[in-house]
């Protein structure tokens, strides 16, 4: 059954699908390769409709397969399919262009954190409706992490206690990611650099373990297993 966005939901959430996913190894775009049997992009969206607060859902396919996508979108739930481009921000750009009137807030997601759990759309959509411009959620870094020089010599080691690994969905109030897209420059790979690198303030909140970018072959065996476990 397709499920029902809430037309009285105040945000707006982009989808970028458009990677060809090649650290996955030979195969299909990313965001349509199959995991227990859906892809990718099926899974992300159906948990992206469950969220409450969420109006209306913009994916920007791979240009050749817009209207494969949106086939499979149509029994998930009522999406907007648009062309990606070469690089993530022009593919965040051409769903942010397709955005109707009404949302307040845009969230982007990388389709590849498939099994993000809808809660994490909601924590981060109250934070900017509590009048953050920016919001990432974050997860604390475990590993002890070294700065290298090109022969991988150590050149110190980071204090990793002031270190945040970064997730999706990404939230924007929707005027502040619109004038920063605007006036972007290089391609960056997440939307809250565009703000930090014109000056905008960027909060943190805390970020979800099921949120994990599928990228490597190992990543797909764990988010099989994850699913398993009911995520
Ligand atoms: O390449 P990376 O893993 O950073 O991609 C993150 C997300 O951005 C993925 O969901 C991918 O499909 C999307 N992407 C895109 N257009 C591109 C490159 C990546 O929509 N040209």
């Amino acid at each position: 059954m397709t499920a029902q966005l809430n037309p009285r939901g105040d945000v707006a959430v982009l989808v970028p699908a458009a990677g060809a996913g090649v650290r996955l190894g030979p195969g299909a775009p990313k965001a349509l390769r199959l995991l227990a049997g859906e892809p990718l992009l099926v899974h992300a969206v159906r948990r992206i409709a469950a969220a409450p607060s969420v109006h209306t859902i913009v994916v920007a396919a791979p240009a050749t397969e817009v209207e494969a996508v949106r086939a499979m979108l149509a029994p998930v739930a009522p999406v907007t399919v648009v062309s990606g481009g070469a690089e993530r921000q022009e593919s965040v750009a051409a769903a942010l262009a397709a955005v109707p009137a009404g949302p307040e807030m845009v969230l982007v997601h990388d389709a590849a954190r498939a099994l993000t759990p809808p809660h994490l759309v909601e924590s981060v959509a109250a934070a900017v409706r509590d009048g953050h411009d920016a919001v990432i959620p974050v997860l604390p870094v475990v590993d002890t992490i070294k700065e290298v020089d090109a022969t991988e010599r150590v050149l110190g080691t980071v204090d990793r206690s002031a270190l945040r690994a970064v997730q999706t969905p990404q939230g924007f109030r929707r005027s502040v990611l619109v004038a920063a897209h605007r006036s972007a420059g290089d391609a960056l790979t997440d939307d809250a650099g565009l703000i930090e690198k014109q000056g905008g303030a960027v909060m943190c909140v805390p970020g979800s373990e099921l949120a994990l970018k599928i990228t490597r072959p190992f990543d797909m065996a764990l988010a099989e297993h994850l699913l398993t476990t009911g995520a």
